[in-house]
């Protein structure tokens, strides 16, 4: 590639808008450009590499025969309406009608098409265990996008589903996603944790996170260096178990009830150090559906997440909607919909609960005190991690971190397959529902993970597997008739050696071309200056070190490739 004809705009001050470096490096390296608030679209270098991430993920899918395929981006209403997600979803969701007004939406993930996909073909199972996915374009309503491409309105998913007929299959499936996740992160270059995300009822974990260690990250967690242990301090709310449960008065409202959580600390993969207040509900099994920890989250942040489900801060459209001051709604994703709305001392102000298929689609609302209370031992003391605690499985003092949350593996279960009637005929002759699974790569939020990890006060430094282009070539003087000739030469070698390069043909001064090549960060800057050429070399430059030998023209080529 000749840098004369490349389309990559640099900027020479820092972009305004961009609060984070990495960001901030993206744009000014003319990588990517805003569309609008959290519509990005990636310049022609960015695309190599986002290229370069998406070719290793297909990689270690290939390896573990996960089998690519696309399905359309507009998801039919319909199907969101027979997940119940349709309702409970909430604002996130993209929503448009169709000329006929028909509802679709655009995918912010996929579980419900590839359920429809499957659910009349998948039958038997011998067909069984079936891991499909694809890397696309998804699109979620984020309340704050920011932060560049680490929180997009579309952004680009790689998205996996496996339908198995035995939870050890779906374990054996999951445990494989894991470990190519774990693959995916070391091969670009990102020094990333598996984090416990969702403990499970029966040990082991059933949701992991892999968190890329970065300052600016949004998550906080803990790890240990002695063991690898390592959890979201959060996660300290997804463990919890709850004993007698106490429904009394809320029975009135459906089947959630409110329970105490007996011994929070042997479910929590944490010991205590901090304690806050949380107000577990539980369904009609006494299992616990959804855990609030409101003194975590201030009301004017962007969400509040738990394994359990996914919280928002009301729009004010919402609030007008429903007549309240201030308040969270959610959960995201629960079968039953259960909404409940706080007031601003945090205390739950309503309880809503919505059925989950359009059929029976009704709204059930009631007041604290008028139609209910909220017992006293509803709220337990919750314990989140903090650095110096002892870590759970080895007794070493744990330490913080943040971290990027860049992928997520899911053991989903049969909540879809339930949902949608997706059944497949068991060896016993009994149909039983698809035992799922969903894993979720966020494919521009791991390039930009990457720049956040790998770059100093001059650029980027992209890490070999992932840049645009491998080596830089830098002839410093374009029209020179001994330095130009070499500068191509060498191109050309590395070419025929099947590395990526790029020669800075540009007629522009050499401290242009320096400042250039150290902002872009290809790891490599192979430098053609007449004093080296005229002794018969070039000056191989390492970016991540600032390194420079001097090599023999013959050399360099074969040394790079
Ligand atoms: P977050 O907690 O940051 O909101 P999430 O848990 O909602 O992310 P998932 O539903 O697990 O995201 O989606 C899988 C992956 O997609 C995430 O691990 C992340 O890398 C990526 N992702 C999610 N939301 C965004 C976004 N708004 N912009 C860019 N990438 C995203
Ligand atoms: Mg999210
Ligand atoms: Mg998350
Ligand atoms: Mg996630």
């Amino acid at each position: 590639m000749q840098m004369s004809k490349l389309y990559a705009p640099t900027l020479k001050e820092d972009p305004r808008e961009a609060e984070l470096a990495s960001h901030r490096l993206l744009l000014r390296a003319g990588m990517i450009r805003r569309g609008a608030v959290g519509l990005y679209s990636y310049l022609p270098l960015a695309w190599r590499s986002i290229n370069k991430i998406e070719d290793i993920i297909r990689d270690e899918m290939e390896a573990i025969d996960a089998q690519e395929m696309q399905v359309p981006i507009l998801t039919d209403g319909d199907l969101w309406h027979q997940s119940g997600r349709w309702n409970a979803y909430g604002p996130e969701l993209m929503r448009l009608n169709d000329r006929y007004e028909h509802e679709y939406a655009l995918g912010p993930t996929h579980e419900e098409t590839f359920t429809d996909l499957v659910r009349n073909e998948l039958r038997s199972y011998r067909q069984l265990p079936v891991t499909l996915y694809q890397m696309q374009d998804k699109f979620r309503d984020e309340r704050r996008p920011r932060f560049g491409l680490m929180r997009g309105r579309e952004f680009i998913m790689k998205d996996a589903y496996s339908f198995s007929a035995t939870q050890e299959s779906l374990q054996e499936c999951y445990d494989k996603q894991k470990q190519a996740y774990a693959n995916v992160c070391e091969r670009v270059g990102l020094r990333a944790l598996p984090v416990v995300a969702d403990s499970g009822q029966i040990g082991g974990d059933t949701s992991v996170e892999f968190m890329a260690l970065a300052d600016a990250g949004e998550a906080a967690l803990v790890y240990c260096d002695d063991c690898g242990f390592a959890a979201d301090t959060e996660a300290a709310t997804a463990g919890v178990t709850v004993a007698d449960g106490e429904p009394g008065d809320m029975e009135k409202i459906s089947t959630p009830g409110i329970g105490t959580i007996d011994d929070v600390s042997s479910f929590l993969h944490i010991p205590a150090s901090a304690t806050r207040k949380a107000l577990a509900l539980v369904d009609g099994d006494g299992k616990p559906v959804v855990c609030f920890v409101p003194g975590d989250h201030e009301l004017n942040d962007v969400k509040a997440e738990h394994a359990f489900g996914e919280y928002h801060l009301m729009s004010d459209e919402e609030l007008k909607e429903y007549g309240l001051v201030k308040g969270f709604i959610g959960p995201v994703g629960l079968p039953d919909g259960i909404r409940v709305f706080f007031d601003e001392s945090l205390r739950p102000s309503e309880w809503w609960t919505i059925g989950a298929n359009e059929a029976d689609f009704h709204f059930v609302h009631a007041h604290p005190g008028r139609d209910f209370t909220i017992a006293d031992n509803a709220w337990v003391d919750v314990v989140t991690a903090r650095a110096g605690d002892r870590c759970p499985k080895c007794g070493a003092p744990l330490k913080e971190a943040r971290g990027i949350e860049v992928s997520q593996v899911f053991q989903l279960g049969t909540k879809y397959s339930e949902a949608m009637g997706a059944t497949f005929m068991d060896e016993d002759g009994v149909e039983k529902p698809l035992i799922m699974g969903c894993y979720g790569i966020g494919i521009s939020r791991t390039l930009q993970a990457i720049v956040e990890q790998h770059h100093d006060e001059h650029g980027i430094i992209w890490p070999v597997s992932v840049a645009p282009y491998e080596v830089e070539v830098i002839p410093l003087d374009v029209h020179d008739e001994l330095v130009w000739p070499v500068a191509d030469k060498v191109a050309n070698e590395l070419l025929e050696l099947g590395v990526d390069v790029m020669v800075d043909d540009r007629k522009e001064r050499p401290g242009v071309k320096f400042n250039d090549a150290d902002l872009m960060g290809m790891p490599f800057q192979v430098v053609c200056g007449k004093k080296a050429v005229k002794n018969g070399n070039v000056e191989l430059k390492v970016r991540a070190t600032g390194e420079r030998t001097e090599v023999a023209i013959e050399d360099v080529a074969r040394l790079l490739a």
